[in-house]
């Protein structure tokens, strides 16, 4: 399969090219030439197979023309190594839950399959050198790619992180892991560490001397195989005889997410609807509400991997639906809550239901609350633990959240890290000598 570019200026990339390079060269995003639907037949038996027999079937629809079937299913099996249910929380809504991997977040699964695939490839080439991944993360990113990463072969992964900006609990998840994976605390804010990322790979005697390449979320690689729980939520709703009018709700910011539940539609998956659930950055609605899209800087909010001004999936939604604006919204609809929304949300869910709610994944969940309509179903996709939050969430429900066991075992490891100016010469000639 070919890979083209949502800015249609630069020439079609095979999957490995999209997979290595992340962004196309005209810095548009990488859309598979096709999206087959899957047969009726598939749909009809999808509640007697397991989430790994679905996951496979929708891997092999993607990437089956460029990897053998074997291979694909071993990738997928790997990745979902721990399962993705959907949990009542109330009747008619339910709760996609996406934290029981390693990092207690949805990200763990495109990044898992990202590190096996891009280990797959470097295999194939077979000139035995090592790949360097390079990360700069604000808090969420670094842990999901350190831990996707972790003790596979022929892969380095450098996290740049700023130095004091990011909560103890997420540092420890990526400063505590050895093995392949290197933390880098840079002296400086987010934006240093992305800069110091980015001049990397404009280095050619750099580029000349390692072997470079990122592991961000426009990924095809990191995106694509978010679209498998899709397919698992419907086959579990689908057991319970609740499928028939099913709406999903997705708390979104960088819209990687919904915009994998989107392909997953073109694949014949009988959604009714999705709604987009935001945080107070409203850019999505907005454009939903008027048609045009226009995006501001980020607003800070408790909801905070949430804090996107200006998504970078909204060319590939448009892409999809060549920037028809009438099919976006007959598919889509949107919803933007405040702090004091969420939080009320959060503390409502937590005394009426008993369910604790993420920041997050309250907003999805609101959303259903106010928008389903007689007769639908809703899912919301949970997207984090509400632990990975833990001081925001347990003063708004005025309860304790208990760290689950896998989050604690990152606690207690020793934080290693390497300290870094924001000068590039420096984190160069770290890199050099490697
Ligand atoms: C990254 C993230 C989101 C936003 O997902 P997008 O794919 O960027 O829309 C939502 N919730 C949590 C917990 C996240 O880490």
């Amino acid at each position: 399969m070919k890979y083209y570019s949502t800015n249609h200026h630069a020439p079609a990339a095979s999957l490995e090219e999209a997979v290595v390079k992340g962004l196309a060269s005209d810095r548009g995003l990488f859309m598979p030439e096709h999206i087959d639907r899957l047969p009726d037949e598939f749909f009809e038996n999808i509640d007697k197979f397991t989430f790994q027999e679905i996951a496979c079937r929708v891997a092999e629809a993607f990437f089956g023309e460029d990897i053998p079937k074997e291979d694909i299913d071993r990738i997928v099996c790997d990745t979902l190594a721990f399962d993705c249910p959907v949990v009542e929380v109330e009747p008619s809504i339910y709760s996609l839950e996406l934290f029981h991997g390693p990092t207690l977040a949805f990200k763990d699964v495109g990044a898992r399959f990202m590190a096996r695939l891009l280990q797959y490839f470097i295999k194939r080439q077979n000139d035995g050198k090592e790949v360097n991944v390079l990360v700069a993360t604000s808090g969420d990113t670094g842990s999901a790619v350190a831990n996707g990463f972790l003790g596979v072969e022929g892969i380095h992964v450098y996290v740049l992180y700023p130095k004091g900006k990011v909560s103890p609990i997420q540092e420890c998840q990526f400063t505590t892991l050895g093995k392949n994976i290197t933390a880098i605390e840079v002296d400086g804010v987010f934006d240093d560490c992305q800069s110091l990322v980015k001049s990397a790979f404009m280095d050619a005697e750099l580029c000349d001397h390692i072997k470079l390449t990122s592991a961000n979320s426009i990924n095809v690689a990191r995106f694509l195989p978010q679209a498998f729980y899709y397919f698992n939520a419907y086959a579990r709703m689908k057991e319970k005889g609740l499928a028939d009018q099913l709406v999903i709700s997705v708390p979104s910011g960088n819209f990687g997410n919904i915009t994998a539940g989107l392909f997953a539609h073109r694949m014949g998956l009988p959604i009714k609807r999705f709604i987009a659930a935001n945080n107070a950055n409203d850019i999505f609605y907005n454009y939903l509400m008027t048609g045009v899209y226009s995006p501001k800087p980020s607003r800070q909010t408790i909801a905070n991997a949430m804090d996107v001004g200006d998504p970078s999936n909204f060319a590939r939604i448009l892409d999809l639906y060549g920037c028809d604006h009438g099919r976006i919204t007959s598919l889509i609809s949107g919803a933007t809550y405040t702090d004091e929304q969420i939080a009320e949300t959060m503390k409502e869910c937590h005394d009426t239901t008993g369910y604790t709610l993420d920041p997050h994944g309250a907003c999805g969940y609101r959303a259903l609350k106010e928008g389903l309509r007689p007769g639908e179903t809703g899912v919301f996709l949970e997207t984090a633990h509400p632990a990975k939050f833990k001081d925001t969430v347990e003063p708004i429900i005025g309860a304790e959240v208990t760290i689950p066991d896998r989050l604690a075992a990152f606690m207690k490891g020793e934080k290693q890290s390497v300290p870094m100016t924001t000068e590039f010469a420096d984190f160069k000639s770290f890199l050099m000598t490697r």
